[in-house]
């Protein structure tokens, strides 16, 4: 055990020295592959994402541990993101929150697994890591459908080791007003796309407020409609004949596709869907899998979280939960780090869990 610990931290220290931001994990990926292959697992890769079966390949009951790669780019400021820093028991470097130290646990909760192969006849644990899960499309949505199917699984993100079994779904959507140009002395003559797109958006703020008084989820509380990106207009004396708004819509579960509906009934302008592939999940409280997590973390379905950010989670069909050491308000913040103890504690869960679900 107490060498497992020790692995486990080393392993974190080498994973955050070695850069990984999203697009560029050839090479991590060589690097994981490399450990897993010294520790004997027969590992598979597609492109920069790597898996391996443990246990019996075809066991009816499989549980996948998974976690990302890839990282964030570091802010300017940050001067040495890739020198692993430990002090006061708290490692920092670019990745320690999001999410290696959950890469690094996994990894040593699965070796502990290998490690009583003759144990493992009738169940598998299946290893799991994605490239740019942060910002491309060539990780788990492509990958899922190579990976055998899973009756559950563990997504190691940053929940500061609490259960998280609810995450809000992601649509991004496009209002398009096409008005008519004038001189802007004479705007009678014209029609001005801006100010269409601003009714609409008055529309949508009503129809924001009315949903977040009827449709609350217990764990991801409300639906937000958020304007992030306007454009319009081309010159300061003519009537603009286009403008667009960008919005990021934060879905709930049983509510995706509704929504769209719903803003392309209030809007007067065009309403395009640029993606709408990220979605709501939930894992159902009677599973057996929270039941496990429950045991394994010493708590009750009632300190259970849900959670705003998307995550590998939203391409994955199989009932999950989110668990990792990391801390949630941590993930894509300079100076990042994560606590040792919750790493060598969050191995411990992760073990538990896939032992217990056979
Ligand atoms: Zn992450």
């Amino acid at each position: 055990m107490k060498n497992s610990k020790h692995n486990t931290i080393t392993l974190l220290e080498k994973l955050i020295s070695i850069p990984s931001i999203s697009g560029s994990e050839q090479h991590i990926a060589d690097a994981v592959q490399k450990y897993l292959a010294a520790q004997h697992l027969k590992v598979k890769r597609h492109l920069n994402n790597l898996w391996c079966i443990i246990g019996n390949e075809n066991a009816k009951k499989k549980v996948m541990l998974c976690s990302h790669l890839d990282t964030v780019k570091p802010s300017l400021e940050w001067k040495d993101p890739y020198t692993p820093i430990l002090k006061d028991g708290k490692l920092h470097g670019l990745g320690a929150t999001d999410t290696k130290s959950s890469v690094a646990a996994m990894i040593g909760a699965a070796l502990r697994y290998a490690a009583e192969q003759g144990k493992h006849k009738d169940d598998a644990l299946v290893l799991v890591f994605t490239q740019e899960e942060e910002t491309g499309g060539n990780g788990m949505p492509i990958l899922y459908p190579l990976l055998p199917t899973c009756d559950a699984a563990i997504v190691g993100e940053p929940t500061a080791n609490k259960v998280c079994i609810a995450q809000k779904g992601l649509l991004i959507m496009k209002l398009i007003a096409k008005g008519k140009a004038a001189h802007a002395s004479r705007p009678m003559l014209g029609e001005n796309a801006i100010t269409m797109i601003m009714e609409d958006l008055e529309r949508i703020k009503k129809l924001e407020q009315q949903l977040q008084q009827k449709k609350k989820h217990p764990l991801l509380g409300t639906i937000t409609i958020t304007p992030t990106i306007i454009t319009g207009g081309r010159a300061k004396n003519i009537i603009p004949e286009n403008a667009e708004v960008t919005l990021d819509v934060r879905t709930i579960p049983g509510m995706h596709e509704e929504i769209i509906s719903l803003v392309t009934a209030a809007c007067k302008n065009e309403v395009n869907i640029i993606s709408k592939r990220i979605l709501p999940r939930e894992t159902p409280k009677d599973h057996e899998l929270l039941t496990a997590a429950a045991q394994a973390t010493g708590t009750t379905q009632n300190t259970f979280i849900g959670s705003t950010g998307t995550s590998d989670w939203a391409f994955m069909e199989c009932p999950c939960i989110k668990l990792g050491p990391g801390e949630p308000e941590l993930a894509h913040v300079m100076n990042e780090y994560v606590t040792l103890d919750r790493v060598i504690e969050v191995e411990e869960m992760y073990y538990q869990i896939a032992l217990s679900l056979k």
